[in-house]
C-alpha cells in the first residue's frame, strides 16, 4: 500500500474508470469473526476521500454473532470507539450481476492510522509475510459449495426449501435443468477476473460447487468472498436463493468450504520430487504435520458455528477424523496428487472447513499452524486409506485415529488453549474469536439440530 496521498490519487483514477462504466456505488466488505460478510457502501465518486481517510465502522462488529447479537471480550465490545475501513483498490471489481455496483475488500485501521489488532485481513497478510520471511510461498484456493432453492414466495416461510432442480447427485440432468443459471454464474465470475477451474452438481439436493484457481493467501480469501456474493447475486436475478450454510438439512450432507494449499520455495513446488510419482519436501511434511496437529483448535476457526457440527459427521466426506491420506476424501487432510506433467498440481486440502468460517482467519491460522509445525519439526503420522468411520472403535484406536472435536464447545476449548494460535492471532483477535464462539454455543445450547439448521441456514 502506498501513502494515503498516493492512494487518493490512484482512487481518483479508479473513480473516473467506474464513472465511465456507469458504476455509481462501491460495496466495501470485510468478514466478521462469525463469518458474516459485513458492508459499508459509498458512492463511487467518494473513492478518493475514502482511500485517503477511510470509512467509519464500529469495532463492536468484532464481537457480533451470526444471529446479529453482540457480546464482549476483554478488549472489545460496547458502543464506544470507531475504526476506519480502507479499501484495497487493487481488488476493486465491477460486479457483473449487480449493474451499477463495484466491490472491494477492506483493511481496518484505528482513527490514528494504526492497524486494528483484530483486523482479520491484516492478520492473513501478516501470516503470509511470516511464511515469506521463512522463504515459503503459499498458494491457496477455496472450493465454494452451495444449495440453490427457489426464493421463498407467498405463504412459504423464509426457511422453506424448494429446489429448482430434481436431477441426481453429480448428474448432468441438474446442469440441463439449470443451464442458464449456471452459465450466468460462470460468466459473471469470469467477467470479474475470477479464474474458474470447474463447476459441478454436488451430492445434496440442489447442491453445486465451483472451484477457482490458486492464488496468494489474502487474494484467495478475497476471492471466496467475491465468488459467494456473485453466486448470491446471480441466484437473486434468477429468482433463486443460494444457501452456503454448513448444514442445510440437519443430518444430511452439508456445504463444505475446503481449503487447498500448496507450498513453494524459490518458485519450486514442495509437493513433488523429480522422478517420483509424488513426494513432499521435508518442509512440506513439517508444515502439513503442524496443520494436522493443530486441527482440533483450528476447527474453532474453520468450523465456527454450532451448525458446523451438524455437518461434521463420519462418512459424509467432511473429514471428521484427525488423519491424512493420499487422495482420501474421508481424511481431514487430503493430499492431492497433481497430473504427472503439472509441476504445480500437487496440493493439500483441508476438508473439514465450511463457509461459516472467516476465510481470512482460515488462511492465516492454517499458515500459523504450518509454520509452527516447521519450527517444531513436526512429523506426519502414517497416511490412512479408506473411511475411518467404517472402522470399529478398536481398529481406529489401534491406528491412532482420533475424532476431531464434535462440538463447538470442544473446538473452542482447544482453541483457547492453543499457544501457537494465540500467539499468531494476538490477544485481541484471539479473545474476540473466543468470545463469539462462547456466546454462539450458549445461544444454541438448548436447540434441536433441526432448529439450529433452520435458524442458521440463511445467515452466510
Ligand atoms: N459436501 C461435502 C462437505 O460437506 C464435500 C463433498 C466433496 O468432497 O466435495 O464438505
Ligand atoms: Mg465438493
Amino acid at each position: 500500500m502506498g501513502t494515503r496521498a498516493e492512494e487518493r490519487e490512484s482512487a481518483r483514477q479508479s473513480a473516473a474508470r467506474l464513472d465511465a462504466e456507469g458504476v455509481g456505488n462501491v460495496a466495501l466488505t470485510w468478514v466478521d469473526n462469525a463469518g458474516i460478510t459485513r458492508v459499508k457502501t459509498v458512492p463511487a465518486r467518494r473513492l478518493p476521500d475514502v482511500a485517503a481517510r477511510g470509512v467509519g465502522m464500529s469495532p463492536v462488529f468484532d464481537v457480533f454473532t451470526s444471529d446479529d447479537a453482540c457480546t464482549a471480550s476483554d478488549h472489545l465490545g460496547g458502543p464506544d470507539g470507531d475504526l476506519r475501513l480502507f479499501p484495497d483498490l487493487e481488488r476493486l471489481t465491477v460486479l457483473a450481476a449487480q449493474p451499477g455496483w463495484a466491490w472491494a475488500p477492506v483493511d481496518r485501521y484505528d482513527q490514528l492510522g494504526r492497524p486494528h489488532p483484530a483486523c482479520q485481513r491484516l492478520f492473513a497478510r501478516r501470516m503470509a509475510e511470516r511464511a515469506a520471511a521463512a522463504g515459503l510461498e503459499l498458494r491457496m484456493g477455496f472450493e465454494t459449495e452451495w444449495v440453490v432453492t427457489r426464493a421463498p414466495q407467498g405463504t412459504a416461510g423464509p426457511d422453506a426449501l424448494d429446489y429448482p432442480c430434481a436431477g441426481p447427485a453429480y448428474g448432468m440432468a441438474r446442469v440441463v435443468e439449470l443451464s442458464d443459471y449456471l452459465r450466468d454464474v460462470t460468466e459473471a465470475l469470469t467477467v470479474q477476473g475470477v479464474d474458474v477451474l470447474q463447476l459441478h452438481p454436488e451430492y445434496a439436493p440442489g447442491q453445486f460447487e465451483v472451484s477457482t484457481a490458486p492464488a496468494d493467501p489474502v487474494r484467495a480469501a478475497d476471492e471466496v468472498v467475491l465468488v459467494r456474493e456473485t453466486v448470491r447475486a446471480v441466484s437473486a436475478r434468477h429468482g433463486l436463493r443460494a444457501v452456503f450454510a454448513p448444514s442445510v438439512v440437519a443430518g444430511e450432507v452439508g456445504n463444505g468450504c475446503h481449503l487447498h494449499l500448496s507450498l513453494h520455495r524459490e518458485g519450486t513446488s514442495l509437493h513433488r520430487a523429480a522422478g517420483e510419482e509424488w513426494a513432499l519436501a521435508p518442509d512440506a511434511v513439517a508444515f502439513l504435520a503442524g496443520v494436522l496437529e493443530t486441527l482440533p483448535a483450528l476447527l474453532a476457526i474453520g468450523c465456527p458455528s454450532p451448525a458446523s457440527y451438524l455437518r461434521l459427521q463420519p462418512s459424509h466426506w467432511a473429514g471428521v477424523y484427525q488423519c491424512w491420506g493420499v487422495e482420501n476424501r474421508e481424511a481431514a487432510l487430503r493430499l492431492v496428487i497433481g497430473a504427472p506433467d503439472d509441476p504445480d498440481g500437487g496440493n493439500a486440502e483441508v476438508k473439514t472447513f465450511d463457509a461459516a468460517a472467516n476465510p481470512y482467519l482460515a488462511v492465516g491460522a492454517v499458515i500459523a499452524a504450518g509454520l509452527h509445525g516447521i519450527d517444531t519439526a513436526a512429523v506426519l503420522p502414517a497416511p490412512q486409506t479408506g473411511d475411518p468411520g467404517a472402522l470399529g472403535v478398536r481398529e481406529r484406536a489401534r491406528r491412532g485415529i482420533v475424532r476431531l472435536p464434535a462440538t463447538l464447545t470442544e473446538a473452542a476449548d482447544r482453541f483457547e488453549k492453543s499457544a501457537p494460535l494465540r500467539e499468531a492471532l494476538g490477544e485481541v483477535l484471539h479473545g474476540a474469536v473466543l468470545a463469539v464462539r462462547r456466546v454462539e454455543e450458549a445461544h444454541f445450547a438448548d436447540r434441536t439440530p433441526e432448529e439450529i439448521a433452520a435458524a442458521t441456514r440463511g445467515r452466510w
